[in-house]
């Protein structure tokens, strides 16, 4: 999509330092990170949000690498969210999955 921030990270139009990459999925640091560790992982594919995943294909994809991710990075315990939609907090509408680590975290979220 012309327009997406994540679109062109995801297709390196935007220089960024990728932590992750595979044939559908890759991972980067946050910009405003909420913790110690916090980094997106996006499939390459837009999708504006989670209600457009159409396939389990999409999910796997994005969920499959985080595991390797944070075994990579020494990480046992994470936060993950999915943010869908304005009033849920999503600010880009490319998906994402926010993993974060490194401190405590509150339930429920805020
Ligand atoms: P959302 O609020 O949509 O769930 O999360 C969007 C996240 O993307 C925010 O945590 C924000 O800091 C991050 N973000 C927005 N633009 C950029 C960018 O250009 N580069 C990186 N690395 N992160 C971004
Ligand atoms: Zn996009």
């Amino acid at each position: 999509m012309t327009d997406c921030i994540f679109c062109k990270i995801a297709n390196k139009e935007i220089q960024t330092n990728l932590i992750y990459e595979d044939e559908n999925v890759v991972a980067f640091n946050d910009l405003s990170p909420q913790a110690p560790v916090h980094f997106l992982v996006i499939p390459k594919k837009h999708y504006s949000s989670l209600n457009e995943i159409d396939s389990k294909d999409a999910f796997a994809d994005i969920f499959s690498a985080i595991p390797k991710i944070t075994k990579k990075l020494g990480i046992k315990e994470y936060r993950t969210v999915v943010n869908t939609g304005a009033e849920a907090g999503q600010t880009v509408f490319h998906i994402h999955v926010h993993v974060m680590a490194g401190r405590k975290f509150n339930w429920p979220a805020g």
